[in-house]
């Protein structure tokens, strides 16, 4: 008997779900309602129409009303909105837009798959604001097009770091807009860790994009042409993309009794059944198991909607098929780079208390001698005893392939060290006989079968404060381009001859630049009775994980430079180091310059983005010239001229600095854990103190020493008003660390102050901001105390522990109050 079915939503999951609907049954009438004008349009294309790379507006509509009803012999009905469903008497009211009239529809099957909205909180402002856009469907896209045309943007804001932000951001850069990017996290692409969002972060940088972390957007002025953030800085800007996420479009469910589960989203069953059992859900507007941790949650990705279109189909067509969870397998484009990741992140599993150990490897995306090859940086996590919890990876070149791959193995059960004895196909402009899945596979087996232990660069801090033997496996070259603190460095081929130098009573943390030179140094030692542990992911890593975000450097992707115009081409010599991962450039770039004759000027191609930062540091350090240092293309282009500045006027353009440049180090950083009165001005007279004589100051203040920073008393409830009852409630009421008895030791000691003519600590603290002492409050203690960042100084900026590392790594004073 032939059937009725009625599907709400005619892109990705509801387009997909009628063709395989009638694919499967020719004798079924299927009606497909859209309320916007257009059907299976490609979503996933809009930014890039925006941004000019798909040029043909008509490229990104796949099919249209007419085509597909005649193809398929389906009833598609767009400009049809359905205002209601009625499960019971099994039918749906509809509104044609275009004529305004209204009727009923019934079904014997109903497919939901009216997708998601952005969400659009009511920000202060808003309402006046007449250039704030999303981005979800044609509409939008056009409206978006057409402000940036008739408007000549010259400055746009992104408010959310997510992929559709990002995927903005990048287009309206390809544009010449400047653009903002605010995220109110600690970084970009929530889906991937911090270490390897910190990559993008660099990236983004590199384009002059002005990335604003740890701040959120509180209100709009100036009829939307300022924005005011939470911080309290402002921004000027043209237009802003509103892309802070999305919301399933759960409403017309809701309104019908169809049951509904987390943050909105409609529930289903493994058949995609909704509490009534002949209307189904799909797509975005769906809760789904997520496929490692089994917990209900919502991925609104394009393969899922796809996915589930299909199998609906099946399943109303009899077919014994389920849909088994959602991986969340994405990737996105950013600038020059991929991103892409399945499975669970670090942070999910942390905050689920899922027991999991953690690799991080640099391998080339192929063999290092053909051309263009670019590292890949992998993160595997997996289970104490091998099950694969998830991947990620940033590089230039192969990175979802690797993703992609990892993905399927998950997708069949395997273990982490079963990615050794994958057979992928390898020729050198592809892969390496060893590829870098395969690595992860090596290097996860040597951590489940005991052949090492390693440490990661969160454990570095703690680290360095309990003072352990660090040994550094490098060469001696490679150094300039920083190290930890205190490191004992033994290159790898010294360390049979060296290995009395290291003490057998304690454990050695050693490291390298990748993990792979601190891996065998550490298996030497080991067979030699130490007790080692191997950085993993080594020093680049850490360095990756330890950027700093920069001021915008508009400059930097421009194919010309007139320094660099200026050269004399009979002195200029050309090598290549593409392929070759930092610091393999550095070395080549030392082996020419040793062999060259002073003012002669050598030009040098990269594929690692971190040559960019390693070759400004080695140039500072050898006394070279660096002329030039640009990314072009995928590759970092740099001209260095041998000698020193006196002989040739330097110009290095002012790139981002990046982790640890011994050279470079200025700053003073403080850690104040003190909530005490005494200790507070001890500190802001040394932070000023180091300011005035030209230093770069940060002080992170975690824990008691967030009262410093407080300025005004905010009602709490719960635990938060505990410890507001155990805190004082602003930097003038700060007990004294002996003899405070009941604050009156306090009150003493500020009326000492006073006489004797010594500033108060508000005033010091004032005085410090205006040196340009950085302020930093530890956002993670803030949470667990519940500090509320309108309770601290307008002046405080929020940042985690990598934050305050960055800024350590390039200090030579660093305090504990
Ligand atoms: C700019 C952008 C870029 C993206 N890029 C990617 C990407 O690169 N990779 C990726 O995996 N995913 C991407 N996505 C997400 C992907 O497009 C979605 O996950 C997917 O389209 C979801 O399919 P769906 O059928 O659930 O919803 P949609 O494809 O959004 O379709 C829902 C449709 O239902 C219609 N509708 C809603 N309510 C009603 C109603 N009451 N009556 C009639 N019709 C209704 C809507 O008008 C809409 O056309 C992107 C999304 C956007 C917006």
């Amino acid at each position: 008997m032939s059937k009725k079915i009625v599907i709400i939503g005619g892109v990705a999951g509801g387009a997909t779900a009628a063709t395989r609907l009638r694919r499967l049954n020719e004798k079924d009438e299927i009606i497909l309602f859209e309320k916007g004008e257009y059907i299976s349009f490609a979503n996933c294309g809009l930014p890039y129409h925006i941004g000019g790379t798909i040029k043909n507006r008509e490229d990104l509509l796949l099919q249209t009303v007419e085509g597909m009803s005649e193809q398929y012999n389906l009833d598609i009905r767009n400009f049809s909105e359905i205002t209601a469903i009625d499960p019971q008497k099994k039918n749906v009211s509809v509104l044609n837009h275009q004529t305004k009239e209204t009727y009923v529809e019934s079904f014997d099957k109903l497919i939901i798959s009216t997708g998601a909205k952005a969400i659009i909180p009511p920000i202060e402002g808003i309402e006046q604001a007449k250039n704030v856009f999303s981005l979800r469907n044609i509409p939008n896209m056009d409206q978006i097009k057409n402000y940036i045309e008739r408007n000549k943007v010259k400055e746009a804001t992104i408010v959310g770091g997510g992929f559709i932000g990002l995927e903005m951001m990048e287009n309206l850069i390809d544009l010449g807009i400047q653009v903002n990017l605010v995220e109110m996290s600690s970084q970009v692409m929530p889906n991937i860790d911090f270490e390897l969002a910190q990559i993008l972060h660099s990236q983004i940088n590199l384009h002059g994009v002005n990335l604003i972390l740890n701040d959120g957007l509180k209100a709009f002025s100036k009829q939307g042409n300022e924005l005011i953030l939470t911080s309290g800085k402002t921004l000027t800007t043209d237009l802003t993309i509103l892309s802070i996420g999305v919301t399933p479009e759960s409403s017309l469910a809701k309104e019908a009794g169809i049951d509904i589960g987390l943050r909105g989203a409609i529930k289903v069953s493994k058949k995609l059944e909704t509490n009534y059992p002949y209307i189904y859900a799909i797509g975005d507007v769906i809760e789904v198991t997520d496929f490692v941790n089994q917990q209900q949650t919502i991925i609104p990705l394009a393969w899922p909607a796809n996915r589930q279109g299909r199998l609906v189909a099946d399943i109303i067509n009899g077919f014994d098929v389920a849909y088994p969870g959602t991986q969340g397998t994405s990737v996105a484009k950013v600038f020059e780079l991929t991103a892409a990741s399945t499975g669970n992140s670090e942070n999910t599993l942390k905050r689920l208390g899922i027991d999991y150990k953690s690799i991080h490897i640099h391998p080339n995306s192929h063999a290092s001698y053909y051309p263009n090859a670019s590292p890949i940086a992998l993160k595997l996590l997996f289970t104490p005893d091998g099950k694969i919890l998830g991947a990620q990876a940033v590089g230039t070149d192969g990175v979802e392939k690797r993703i992609d791959v990892i993905s399927t193995a998950m997708k069949f059960g395997a273990k982490a060290d079963q990615l050794a004895s994958i057979e992928l196909a390898y020729a050198p402009p592809y892969s390496n006989a060893k590829d870098p899945v395969n690595m992860l596979g090596y290097t996860a087996d040597n951590l489940l079968n005991q052949k090492i232990e390693t440490f990661d660069w969160q454990e570095i801090p703690a680290l360095l404060e309990k003072n352990v033997y660090l040994l550094d496996v490098r060469e001696e070259f490679e150094l300039v381009t920083g190290e930890l603190p205190n490191s004992h460095v033994i290159p790898l081929a010294k360390l049979r001859s060296r290995i009395d130098e290291i003490p057998k009573d304690q454990t050695i943390y050693v490291y390298c630049q990748v993990g792979l030179r601190g891996y065998n140094a550490a298996r030497i030692l080991m067979q030699r009775g130490y007790s080692v542990k191997n950085l993993d992911g080594g020093f680049k890593t850490y360095k990756q994980a330890t950027y700093r975000l920069s001021t915008p450097n508009t400059n930097i992707t421009s194919n010309q430079n007139s320094d660099i115009d200026s050269v004399d081409s009979s002195k200029l010599i050309s090598i290549d180091a593409c392929g070759l991962q930092c610091p393999g450039p550095i070395l080549k770039v030392k082996e020419t310059i040793d062999r060259m004759k002073n003012g002669e000027t050598l030009e040098i191609q990269a594929s690692d983005f971190g040559f960019i930062t390693d070759i400004e540091a080695w140039c500072k350090n050898t006394g070279n010239t660096l002329i030039g240092n640009q990314l072009i293309g995928s590759k970092v282009v740099a001209k260095i001229t041998k000698g020193t500045v006196a002989a040739h006027e330097t110009k290095t353009h002012s790139l981002p600095s990046e982790g640890i440049l011994h050279e470079t180090k200025n700053g003073a950083t403080m850690v104040v854990f003190s909530g005490d009165l005494d200790k507070a001005l001890a500190s802001m007279i040394i932070a000023s103190g180091a300011a005035a004589m030209g230093k770069e100051v940060t002080i992170f203040f975690t824990f008691w020493g967030l009262s410093i920073l407080k300025k005004q008393k905010v009602k709490k409830r719960g635990l938060a008003k505990m410890f507001d009852i155990m805190l004082p409630n602003s930097a003038k009421n700060l007990p004294i660390s002996k003899m405070n008895m009941m604050s009156i030791g306090s009150k003493m000691m500020q009326n000492v102050m006073k006489q004797k003519n010594v500033d108060s600590l508000e005033v010091m603290i004032e005085k410090a901001n205006n040196l340009g002492v950085k302020f930093i409050a530890c956002t993670m203690s803030m949470d667990i105390m519940g500090i509320d960042r309108s309770e601290l100084f307008d002046f405080v900026e929020y940042g985690g522990v990598a934050t305050y590392l960055g800024d350590s790594e390039h200090s030579n004073l660093n305090l504990f109050i």
